[in-house]
Order: structure tokens, then sequence, then C-alpha cells
């Protein structure tokens, strides 16, 4: 039986093709900034994404974290949504490893955080309070893209504060075919950009921070600190560099994967679709109360894997493919109607 994976664009397998460049890496001690294909991948991204430098790491956490922990102090403080990753999914680093204290705000429909709230939430300088150093925003947040216009006044928003600019870009290349733009064009309005390898670019591991000389060089010092200097990572980057050049453009596949998806689901009566959501490779589908669970254990028996819960995330990835969308909203509909 053919398993068809929704839960998250992080369960895609390596294809042969990036086996075999992974098998074909040439490698050297990274520590020692000598591995080829670490600082080609570095180098490949930080030019993507129009930034002077990169550092590889193995997780989008971590480099989050280095950003965090290169623009702020112990008491410093950063603006952040109150869903965001960085705040609440990634086990409190910033305040355990780094002292440092969020503000969270609630996003707003679209993804983005007000910025008349934001620039309320700067604490004055004055010793009661922390400083406030530091906006982080999430492309694509919850699978929305955040629109151009927005990311311009954001950064103009940040200078008028003095604050840094940071982007959670674990999807940023999902945001950049939504919004038929070059990654640049997104990227170059912040200070620092985390990206995603292992989402739907499809590589095994991997996130890369993007940002000025001086800031990498920094994160580069809390990476080693944080156990995040690997070896001969030249094996797993290569994958990465793989992924950017043969996996990037295909995004588009999933995008109307899920717009499939979501048209399929929406036909059956006991299936909300949250079709403002269905931008990029998510669907947010909202189910009657008494099929929760229900639904999950029976798709699972078809060889279906759904995340649980009421409101369900399905998304669309380099494992799913068109016929895949078809069987999946006919077990749904033979589900409800039975
Ligand atoms: C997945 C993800 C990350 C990083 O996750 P890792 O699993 O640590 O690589 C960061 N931000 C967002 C929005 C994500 O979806």
């Amino acid at each position: 039986m053919r398993h068809i994976d929704l839960r998250s664009d992080t369960v895609t397998k390596p294809t042969p093709a990036m086996r075999e460049a992974m098998a074909a890496a040439e490698v050297g001690d990274d520590v020692y900034g000598e591995d080829p294909t670490v600082n080609e991948l570095e180098e490949l991204t930080a030019s993507m994404l129009a930034c002077e430098a990169g550092l590889f790491a193995p997780s989008g956490t971590q480099t989050n974290l280095l950003a965090l922990l290169s623009h702020c102090q112990r008491g410093d403080e950063y603006i952040v949504g109150q869903l965001a990753h960085t705040y609440k999914y990634e086990g409190g680093g910033a305040a355990v490893l780094g002292s440092i204290q969020p503000q969270p705000l609630d996003f707003e429909q679209d993804g983005t955080l007000d910025l008349e709230r934001v620039a309320a939430a700067v604490k004055p300088d004055d010793f009661h309070f922390a400083k406030t150093k530091l906006l982080c925003l999430e492309n694509t947040q919850g699978g929305l893209a955040l629109p151009l216009d927005y990311l311009a006044r954001a950064r103009a928003c940040a200078d008028r504060y003095g604050l840094k600019l940071h982007l959670d870009g674990a999807r940023i290349f999902n945001a950049a075919i939504k919004c038929a733009v070059e990654v640049s064009e997104i990227s170059r309005h912040f200070d620092t950009v985390s990206v995603c390898l292992s989402k739907g670019l499809g590589a095994p591991i991997g996130s890369v921070l993007c940002g000025d000389r001086q800031t990498i060089a920094r994160a580069r010092r809390w990476r080693k600190m944080l156990g995040g200097g690997m070896r001969q990572a030249g094996i797993i980057a290569a994958a990465g560099i793989f992924a950017l050049q043969h996996q990037y453009r295909r995004l588009q596949q999933d995008h109307e994967h899920a717009r499939l998806l979501a048209d399929g689901l929406s036909e059956i009566t006991e299936c909300s679709v949250d079709y403002h959501a269905a931008q990029t490779n998510m669907v947010f589908l909202t189910i009657p109360r008494q099929a929760v669970g229900e639904l999950q254990s029976s798709m699972a028996e078809q060889g279906i894997l759904l995340a649980g819960g009421q409101r369900i995330r399905l998304v669309t990835h380099l494992d799913i493919d068109k016929q895949d969308i078809t069987r999946l909203v006919s077990s749904f509909r033979d589900f409800f109607s039975s």
C-alpha cells in the first residue's frame, strides 16, 4: 500500500538523485572551515538571498536561536508572533539559553504583525523595562505568504525604532513561488534570514542562517557553543545544494496540489476548508467534533497519515502526487458518507 503522509513537508525522503549527490560530495572538517561542500552551500544560499554570508546548522530551531543570540544580549527583548515557531515551538530556547525575553503579539489574519501594535510594544529606554532589540517575522506563516509591501513597511518600522529584523523563513521558498518573485525580493528587507532545507525543498537535514558577515561570525561562535559545529557535514550539505538547485521551482506543484485538495475537500459538506489559508502548500480544514479521532484512525488504516484535532493541517510536498490527492479526497468522501 502506498503511504500518503500529509502531516508535514518534513516527512520527505531523499530521492535517488539526491542520494547520489550526497555520496559523491567532497568533504573536509567544517569546524576548520575546510568542507568545500558546506562552504558551497553557505555561499549558494547567501547569494540566492542576496546576503553577505551563510551558516549551515542542523535544524531551523538552531538557526533561529543563533539569530536571536546574535542580535540580543541577556535582558534584551524580541517582538514575535504569539503562534510563531520562534516563540511557541522551540522549547523556549531564547529564554533558557539566551535570557532573552519574548514580547509576543497576535498574528493578523494575513500572517503579519500589525506594525502599530509592534511600535506600541517597543519599550521606552528606562531601567524598568527590558531593551527591545529585535522584531521577528515568519514567512510563510501558517501557509500564508506575507505581502511584499508589508515587508518594506516592517523594515521601515524596525529602522524607526532601532530594531534588528529577523525572518524565520523556514518556508521562504514557498513564499517566493507564491509571490512570483526571486527569493531575494523577500530576504533583502531583513538583517538575518533562517531557511529550512528539510521542509518543502526535500533535503533530509539542515538549515542555513544568512546575514551580514559580522552577524554570521557571531552566530558561528554560538553554533559551536550549542554543539552545532559538525565535521564532514558536506555529505548532508550536498543534499541541500541539490535541493536548492533541483527541487525549488517544483514547489509550484505542491501549491497546485494543495489547491486541488482544498477544492476537492470543500465539496464534502462536513469539511469546512479555510480557503483564505490555502495559498501555498498547506490546507486547513475543520471537521465535526464527533469525527475527530475516528477520521484519523480510519485514514491510518488506509495508509493516509493525518495530524489529529478538529482543525487539521494538511501539507503537500515532494512525495505527494496528483493521484494521492484524488485518493485522499475520495477516502474522505467515503468516510463522511458512511
Ligand atoms: C520547521 C520550522 C522551523 C524549524 O524547524 P526544525 O524542525 O528545527 O528544522 C522553524 N520555523 C518554522 C515556521 C517551521 O515550520
